[in-house]
């Protein structure tokens, strides 16, 4: 029987930094569907083949393979003795079911589902904060909120302009959020419904700061 985690949050609330703090403090094992994916490539398989030919047609690869590669992993030795944090699926009502499935087939419980809440102001800030040198044989990287240069917009190494990539910029950050909203965000009232949500909050306070909350929400 595996402990399977699920940390559900808006991009920017730090869901990944919690994640790292999380697996090392606790020994469970990070199991990304974009690495599965890589690594099934890598290996040559039949699945592989196919999921580099979706790629290479710049089609999305479909919930059916990615629930395949996920209930591989999590049938194997070290997620049964460890557990594991799922990371990158479910993000819809629909692959949530499936993941139900894979569980009850699998003999396998959701520990937990933590809903990493944040402040929208926050999320928009941090999501649009980076900076990059327009000096290519420079290329250092700033953040306005974090890693500020000493001149506003100008590279503190080498002088030249800083500019925002179209990644960072406010248009991308709106999208990725209405993406959030409209696709995971129903994954919360799922969970709830089970009973398995817990829910914390990500502010402003360091990393550090933001996983004792959480560790104390999980009773870790
Ligand atoms: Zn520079």
């Amino acid at each position: 029987m595996a402990n399977i985690y699920i940390f559900i949050g808006p991009p920017g609330a730090g869901k990944g930094t919690m994640g790292d703090i999380f697996c090392e403090r606790t020994g469970v094992i990070h199991v990304s569907t974009g690495q599965l994916l890589r690594d099934e490539m890598a290996a040559g398989t039949a699945l592989g083949a196919k999921v580099k030919d979706v790629i290479a047609s710049g089609a999305l690869v479909s919930d059916e393979i990615v629930a395949e590669l996920v209930k591989n992993r999590i049938a194997k030795a070290d997620i049964k003795e460890h557990g594991c944090l799922l990371d990158g699926f479910p993000r819809t009502v629909p692959q949530a079911d499936m993941l139900d499935k894979i569980l009850k087939d699998g003999n396998d419980t959701m520990a937990a589902v933590v809903l990493i809440e944040a402040d929208a102001k926050m999320l928009m800030g941090r999501l649009t904060s980076r900076r990059m040198c327009s000096n290519k044989d420079c290329g250092a990287i700033y953040n306005v909120i974090s890693q500020k240069p000493k001149v506003e917009g100008i590279c503190d190494k080498c002088g030249a302009k800083l500019y925002q990539r179209s990644d960072d910029s406010v248009e991308t950050a709106t999208n990725r959020l209405k993406v959030y909203e409209e696709q995971t965000a129903p994954l919360v009232s799922y969970y709830e419904a089970k009973g398995q949500l817990k829910r914390t909050v990500s502010t402003d306070r360091s990393p550090e700061d933001n996983y004792a909350e959480m560790a104390k929400v999980l009773g870790i």
